[in-house]
């Protein structure tokens, strides 16, 4: 392999096909952007948008735009944009509340179905290393429900096949693990679940915007994820639900407020769901901030996943070979696989010092973040990171790593949010 330079980055970057959508983000000065798996950027269109939303919408419009802007069918509207992304029909999606409130809805669900085939399946098997919050949902559920519900947890992706057994009721993973950015074979761990009788619910937190997903061809049967990651919907814009169409109409709602009701203005006292995707909602919805997810999901209409895949994995690729040539004399260990099919859009490398490293890069403008134990994680959005960026970046970890700088008292105090 020749050795790269940053002359070589910066023609990758005249070559790059998706070079001008970078142009439909505002990225501050100064700043080299690594954590869009976070918090994606914003897109320019989100501050008209919101300005729009606030002062015709709701003060010229008032309660009116229920009907005249069209609120009340915004999470059908905007889960119909999402969709191709993650590989779902028109009408199986809707974009609604938290990942981890939707969470709650699907698991609820599901084991709903399985009590009604196999009351013998009690078992949720998850990963310990998926993101807590799955966890902590599956154990309030399972809690509630006070019926003998457990969770049982593996601690790497090979042991799945073995923890599917008759009890199982529900397998519940992360598409593409959070903190080493591995990715899984969603159809073939469907396919295993489906074998052993259990249902798979999917979250795609860290895979939709980010990787292509195809839900339908996997035959996953409930999925859940963010729109504040890849997808650049704001700060906690509100996340999204897919059903597979054929559990859709046995979709049991646990929260069932009146925005999931048959005839919501009907106000009858007792509770019957809507038909169709409308059925996974709740109650009154944050219009101001999912009005924005529609700025995000638009940019995606301009490009498609497949081009995207192919430059995230240059990104990552790229990013790997910079730090394992120019920072290997440092106790930098790659935790990401290295196997294209096996890794999301991110890099997260351990380090002793990991939280300091971290705390020191966006200090100097190089903005990624970090994650219990020792990693500094980076996340690589083709959407608007340049392969210069990457260059760009990893010298400066070269430089924080060389000098030391990172010993710095001020790079040990933790802030709230890390
Ligand atoms: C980011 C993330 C969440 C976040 O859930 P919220 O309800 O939005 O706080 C959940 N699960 C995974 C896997 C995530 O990566």
């Amino acid at each position: 392999m020749t050795t790269l330079t940053r002359e070589h980055c910066l023609a990758l970057d005249r070559d790059d096909t998706l070079r001008h959508l970078r142009e439909q983000f505002a990225l501050p000065e100064g700043v080299i952007y690594l954590d869009g798996n976070s918090l994606g950027a914003r897109p320019r269109a989100a501050a008209e948008r919101a300005a729009a939303v606030v002062a015709e919408e709701w003060g010229d419009g008032l309660i009116r735009s229920w009907n005249s802007a069209g609120w009340f069918e915004l999470p059908q509207r905007l889960g119909n944009k999402l969709a191709p992304l993650v590989g779902a029909g028109q009408d199986e999606v809707v974009v609604t509340d938290t990942t981890s409130i939707n969470l709650f809805k699907v698991l609820a669900a599901a084991l709903r179905v399985q009590a009604s085939r196999d009351p013998a399946r009690k078992v949720i098997v998850s990963e310990s290393s998926n993101f807590p919050t799955d966890l902590y949902i599956a154990q309030g559920l399972a809690d509630l429900l006070q019926q003998g519900y457990s969770l049982k947890l593996v601690d790497s992706p090979e042991q799945i096949e073995a923890a599917l057994g008759a009890d199982t009721a529900v397998l519940m993973v992360t598409h593409v693990n959070y903190k080493t950015g591995e990715m899984l074979d969603m159809a073939r761990l469907t396919a295993l679940a489906h074998a052993k009788g259990a249902l798979a619910v999917w979250d795609l937190c860290h895979s939709a915007g980010a990787v292509p997903v195809d839900l339908a061809a996997a035959g996953a049967d409930y999925a859940i994820g963010c729109t504040y990651k890849y997808l650049n919907g704001g700060p906690g814009s509100p996340a999204f639900v897919w059903v597979a169409p054929g559990l859709r109409d046995a979709f049991w709602q646990p929260l069932s407020g009146w925005w999931g009701h048959a005839a919501p203005f009907a106000m009858e006292p007792g509770y019957r769901p809507r038909s169709g995707v409308a059925r996974y909602l709740c109650g009154t919805q944050p219009i101001t901030s999912m009005a924005l997810v529609e700025c995000g999901l638009d940019i995606y209409a301009q490009t498609d996943m497949q081009a995207l895949r192919a430059k995230s994995l240059q990104l990552t690729d790229l990013f790997i070979t910079l730090v394992e040539t120019r920072c290997g004399h440092h106790p930098l260990e790659l935790i990401t696989p290295r196997e294209h099919g096996r890794r999301g859009s991110q890099v997260s490398f351990a380090h002793p010092d990991g939280y300091a490293v971290m705390a020191n890069l966006i200090d100097r403008g190089v903005i990624g973040d970090y994650r219990e134990p020792r990693i500094a994680r980076f996340g690589f959005t083709p959407l608007y990171t340049s392969f210069t960026e990457v260059w760009d970046a990893v010298e400066v970890l070269r430089d924080v790593l060389d000098s030391g700088s990172y010993r710095d008292a001020r790079f040990q105090i933790r802030s709230t949010v890390t």
